[in-house]
């Protein structure tokens, strides 16, 4: 399949607008907390540019943290899992503990058929809907060969119906 190993900016790309615009707002509540908290407690404070640099890491975990949840919603969605069980289970459990469950738990990617568009487990060899074979199999033992196989390495019989055979016209 094309897309085995998605790149991480696409990956990206899957966090749904609503969540990525909370990110931002998160980022900036955070900020606007930390110039009140200067205005306001200004002898307690630890020096300028510390508190500058601890609100800029909170704002960015506070944001990180915002879209990680707004990933894994979209992706649990599209991996045919329960996407609001996940949403929840990841906000309630402590935060590290949810997110590293999520992807150790995560079903693999499902993606359309070929044929049918209908959505196929990533480890189907067959598309439930349609039939049509995601990954070539034999037609003698069933097993998954790849599509330019000639021969299956399996049982060795020669493939007929991917029919890869030397042309006899030629050479
Ligand atoms: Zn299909
Ligand atoms: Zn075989």
């Amino acid at each position: 399949m094309t897309q085995r190993r998605s790149r991480f900016a696409e990956e990206i790309r899957i966090i749904p607008i609503g969540w990525a615009i909370a990110a931002a707002v998160g980022f900036a509540a955070v900020q606007l907390l930390f110039i009140i908290l200067r205005w306001t407690h200004q002898p307690d404070l630890p020096a300028e540019p510390w508190w500058m640099l601890l609100g800029l890491l909170g704002g960015v975990m506070l944001a990180a943290t915002i879209a990680l949840i707004g990933y894994i919603y979209a992706d649990s969605k599209r991996r045919g899992m329960n996407a609001v069980l996940w949403l929840l289970l990841v906000i309630l459990i402590p935060k590290p503990i949810g997110f590293i469950a999520y992807f150790l738990l995560r079903k693999p990617l499902i993606v359309p058929c070929p044929q049918c568009g209908a959505p196929v487990g990533a480890d189907f060899h067959y598309c439930p809907k349609c039939g049509h074979a995601i990954t070539p199999t034999c037609n003698h033992c069933g097993r998954s060969i790849e599509r330019d196989y000639v021969c299956c390495p399996y049982c060795g019989k020669t493939m007929v119906s991917s029919a890869k055979l030397p042309d006899p016209s030629t050479g």
